[in-house]
Order: C-alpha cells, then structure tokens, then sequence
C-alpha cells in the first residue's frame, strides 16, 4: 500500500515542488490516486508513462522539468541523485508459513524473498524459530540491500547465507528458480498469497536452455544487446562478448524490442542487458536469444555442466 500522507510529510520535508512519479508495471494503477494526492497538497506532478521493471531504469530523463523522481516499489541500486524511493511494502500473515514446514528437510535454513516483504523478515524468522527451525538472511550486496533480498539479476543473499536449503516466500517462480541456479540447494518457494508451496525443480528451465543453445550453436551471426539504461548496461562484458567472435556485433538500444531486433536480421542475440529478458521474454523473439554464459557455451569456452544463471554484480 502506498501511505500518501507519509509520501507528503517526506516530499514537503524535502523542500522541493516539483516532482515526478515512476511505477513499476504491477502499481502503475496506483498513478491517478497518487498524483491527485500530491497534487492537492501544493505540487507539480508529472507521471513517468515508460515501462518501468527495477530501479536499474529511473526516469532521470525528467529531472530536466522537475527537481525529485519518487521512484515507487523497488529498493535503491545505487546512489542516483534526486530520486526519492519508496519500495511498497506488502504484509501477509505469517500463520502462513505453517505450510511450508512440512516440505522442509533441516532446521538450519536461509530465508531469502523480495523487496516488497524484506521488512517482513524479523516476523518470519520469529515463527520459524518458534517451531524449531533457525533461519539465516544476509546482505547480498549493493543492488539488494535489505538482508534476504534477492532481484531476478542478484541472488548474493541466497549464495552468501550458504545453507543447503532455503526458503523463499514471495510470488512468482523465477525468483526461486533463480535462486536454486545460483546456489544449487534444496530450494522450497513459499507463495504467502496464494497459499502454494513447491519444491523448486529446475531440470524443465534447463532442458529449454540446452535446445536454445543448440539451436544457436547453429546461427550465422550474434548481436549482442547492450543496454542504455545505466543500471544494466555491462559494456565491458559486451565487449568482450563481442571479441569472443569475427560474427558477434554490440547492438546498442534503450528498450530491447522483438520488432527492432527482426528488423536487424541476427540469427541469435545475447542478452547483456536485464538478465529476465533472456529467461523470461523468449516466447516474444522469433530468434533465439541467450545469456551471455550461454554464449560462453556456445562458443566452447565453457561447458553445459557449468551452466550458470546471469546475475548483474
Ligand atoms: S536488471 Fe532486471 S532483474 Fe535487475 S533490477 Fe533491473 S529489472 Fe530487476
């Protein structure tokens, strides 16, 4: 939920008057509601329309018509001046994770979840502890720094409280698959809202990812996607990318689109921008597009058995 009078009392208590707002895709309904208040109470308010996934896309670009972005739903990256976050936090009871209990095998686990549940972390791990199960969440680095807090491009939480099983709580399956990938242990994914519990499995993910490599080992040329947006952009991991081939070109684009990339013709692109992009948007490219240890793969430097997921570090 978004607490306008809060947001108020903070951007009055920052001096400024003219502001923008930017959303993720999943609030961007929230919009109309929060303008109005803001606009109410005295300032000048412009929406950022753009699509939005993760704070690695601020809408800085406005910051040339007014003086502060509030950037809704994600916690920062880094620090960009001027832009105010407000990560959106989502509550749930914790009776839930009774669930879970059943499907766990240690008592000595990580706990690791998305931004929007963080704050929720101290309550988790007080019901676990009182059933017997002790629970580890550490920071994973810069781009998630709440304690247990991965991104779909930073898992460093879930690899640096180094248990062999974890617990995610939080929606959506790629997070916790990305989870396993990166750490290899008994992953249990916790949807607290929709009351589902699964034992992670990644042998479908990975059977798709060995076909899309084979069907790339056999492209004529690579276009390697590197992104303009700050927070993704790798150009030395690009570039060297690149130079792994006489037929691998950087493409360099703001929004990865799948009629921009038919238009240039590649028969394969390697995705150095949002990790997701690769894994998640497939479907919406009629080439293959693959990560960049994929590429790795495809031009023998590495070995499938060495698969690993992507991750911005
Ligand atoms: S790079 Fe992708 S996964 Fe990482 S914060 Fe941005 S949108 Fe999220």
């Amino acid at each position: 939920m978004i607490d306008t009078s809060e947001l108020v009392r903070k951007l009055r208590a920052s001096g400024v008057t003219r502001i923008a707002l930017q959303f993720p895709e999943g609030l961007k309904r929230n919009a109309v509601n929060v303008a109005s208040v803001l606009s109410d109470a005295g300032f000048f308010v412009v929406i950022s329309g753009d699509p939005c996934y993760g704070a690695c896309d601020l809408a800085t670009g406005l910051l040339e018509m007014v003086e502060l972005v509030v950037h809704f739903g994600h916690s920062p990256l880094d620090d960009t001046p001027c832009i105010m976050y407000d990560p959106y936090r989502m509550d749930f009871d914790t009776e839930v994770l009774g669930l879970a209990i059943p499907h766990l095998v240690s008592k000595d686990i990580g706990l690791v979840t998305t931004v929007q549940h963080t704050h929720m972390i101290p309550a988790i791990t007080e019901y676990l502890v009182s059933k017997g199960i002790t629970c580890h969440s550490v920071e994973g680095g810069a781009r998630a720094p709440n304690p247990g807090q991965v991104l779909g491009c930073s898992y460093g939480a879930a690899r640096k409280c180094n248990k062999k099983e974890i617990l995610f709580v939080g929606t959506g399956q790629f997070h916790p698959l990305g989870v396993q990938l990166a750490t290899g242990a008994r992953v249990i994914a916790l949807d607290p809202y929709c009351r589902t519990v699964e034992v992670v499995n990644a042998d479908r993910f990975l059977r798709r990812r060995f076909a899309l490599i084979e069907v790339a080992k056999r492209s004529g040329n690579f276009g390697i996607i590197l992104t303009l947006k700050s927070g993704q952009q790798r150009r030395e991991l690009a570039e060297r990318l690149a130079m792994m081939r006489k037929d691998a070109f950087i493409v360099a684009v703001h929004e990865v689109s799948p009629d921009e990339l038919l238009n240039l013709g590649f028969s394969c692109y390697v995705n150095t921008a949002c990790p997701r992009l690769a894994y998640d948007d497939q479907d919406r490219f009629s080439v293959p597009v693959i990560s960049p240890q994929e590429f790795e793969i495809v031009c023998g430097s590495r070995t499938f058995e060495d698969y690993q997921i992507d991750e911005i570090i």
